[in-house]
C-alpha cells in the first residue's frame, strides 16, 4: 500500500452513531487516517433511500454525526468530512454506472435482500434497490482503494469492484478497484441482532456513564442461565461480545468463568460497563469541547465538501473523456 492510497467511508445520516459503528468502522478509520488521505461521507442521499418521507431526521442528525466523528478522534486535517448531496458528480456517476448494472444483480444482493425484508418492502423503490450503484459512485469519485466498513457492506464493495472493471473494460482504465477493510460486528443489547440505530438496541457514543450502566444492566444475557451458578453460554450473550470488543485481554477468562458458572451475570456486566466507560471517556471529553463550537463544525464540513468537489471534478473530467462525452 502506498502513501497515495485513499480511504473512503461513511455513514447514513439516520441517527447518532453507536458502539457498533465504532467496532465495525470508526476504529479502523482512526488507524487509517494516520497513514492515508481519508474521505468521510455524510451519506444524506443514501439515508433518503429509506427516509424520503421524513427528511427532517436527516437534517436534524447531520451535525450530530459530524460531532460524533470529531468526538471519536477523526481529525479534520487528516479526514475530509463532506456531505454527499453537495457533490453533484456522485449523482452524475450514479447515472452512468446504472447503465450497465442489471436489476437482477441488485435484487440478488444479499444485503439488499436482508434490508428489504427488515423494512417489510414488498416492492422495492428504485432508489433503494440502486443504492449499491450510488455507493460505487461514492467510493470511486475519489478513486478510493480502502473502504473500512462492517461486514454487511461486503456485497456492496464487491458490486463496486464489478462496476469499476466493467467501466474500465468498456471505456478506459480510469477507475480504481477498492478493497474492504472489514471490522467486527457488534451485537445489540437485545441479543441476536446487530447493534443498529433502527432496532432500538444501541449504546450511543454520546451516552453518559449512568446511561451505559443502566443499558447494560437491562441487557439480555443467556436466557437459559437462571441462577448465579448455572453454567452460561457466552456465544449467545451480547455481554460476552462486549468483553471481546472492549476488553479483549480479559475475555478468555470471562468465557471460562461463564461456562463454569463461577462468575454471575451482574459481576460480568460490571466489568463490561467499566470497559465501555473507559473507551467513551476521552470521546466525552472531546465532545464537550466541540459541542460548544457549532460554527466550527459547519466550517469543517463546508471545507471538506469543497475539497471533495475538487477531487470529484478531476475524476469527472477523466470519466467524460473516457466515455467520449466531453463534446465541447
Ligand atoms: P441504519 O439502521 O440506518 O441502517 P446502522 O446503525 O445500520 O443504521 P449504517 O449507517 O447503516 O448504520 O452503517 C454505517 C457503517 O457502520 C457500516 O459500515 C456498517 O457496516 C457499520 N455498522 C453499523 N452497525 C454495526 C454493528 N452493529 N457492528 C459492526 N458494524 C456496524
Ligand atoms: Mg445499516
Amino acid at each position: 500500500m502506498s502513501k497515495q492510497e485513499r480511504v473512503l467511508t461513511g455513514d447514513r445520516i439516520t441517527g447518532k452513531l453507536h458502539l457498533g459503528h465504532y467496532v465495525g468502522s470508526l476504529k479502523n478509520r482512526l488507524l487509517l487516517q494516520e497513514q492515508y488521505e481519508t474521505y468521510i461521507l455524510l451519506a444524506d442521499v443514501q439515508a433518503l433511500t429509506t427516509h424520503f418521507e421524513n427528511p427532517k431526521i436527516i437534517s436534524d442528525n447531520l451535525r450530530n454525526v459530524a460531532l460524533d466523528y470529531l468526538s471519536v478522534g477523526l481529525h479534520p486535517e487528516k479526514s475530509t468530512m463532506f456531505v454527499q448531496s453537495m457533490i453533484p458528480e456522485i449523482a452524475e456517476l450514479t447515472v452512468y454506472y446504472s447503465m450497465f448494472v442489471t436489476v437482477n444483480t441488485l435484487r440478488h444482493n444479499p444485503t439488499i435482500k436482508t434490508e428489504a425484508k427488515q423494512r417489510g418492502y414488498k416492492d422495492m423503490y428504485y432508489g433503494f434497490l440502486g443504492y449499491p450503484v450510488s455507493q460505487a459512485a461514492d467510493i470511486t469519485f475519489c478513486k478510493a482503494t480502502l473502504v473500512p466498513v462492517g461486514d454487511d457492506q461486503i456485497p456492496h464493495i464487491e458490486q463496486t469492484r464489478k462496476i469499476v472493471r466493467r467501466f474500465n473494460d468498456l471505456y478506459a482504465p480510469v477507475l480504481v478497484e477498492p478493497e474492504a477493510i472489514v471490522g467486527d460486528r457488534l451485537e445489540g443489547l437485545d441479543g441476536g441482532n446487530k447493534m443498529s440505530k433502527s432496532m432500538g438496541n444501541a449504546i450511543f457514543l454520546d451516552s453518559s456513564r449512568d446511561e451505559v450502566t443502566a443499558q447494560i444492566k437491562r441487557a439480555k444475557t443467556d436466557p437459559n442461565r437462571i441462577h448465579k451458578h448455572d453454567p452460561g453460554n457466552p456465544d449467545i450473550c451480547p455481554i460476552y461480545d462486549y468483553h471481546s470488543a472492549f476488553r479483549p485481554e480479559g475475555c478468555d477468562e470471562i468465557r471460562q468463568s461463564c461456562r463454569a458458572g463461577t462468575i454471575g451475570c451482574s459481576d460480568c456486566k460490571g466489568l463490561a460497563i467499566r470497559a465501555i466507560n473507559e473507551l467513551l471517556e476521552p470521546i466525552r471529553e472531546r465532545r464537550a469541547i466541540y459541542s460548544g463550537r457549532p460554527k466550527d463544525i459547519d466550517e469543517i464540513m463546508i471545507e471538506g465538501t469543497r475539497k471533495a468537489r475538487r477531487v470529484a471534478g478531476e475524476t469527472m473530467t477523466e470519466v467524460r473523456e473516457a466515455m467520449g462525452i466531453n463534446y465541447f
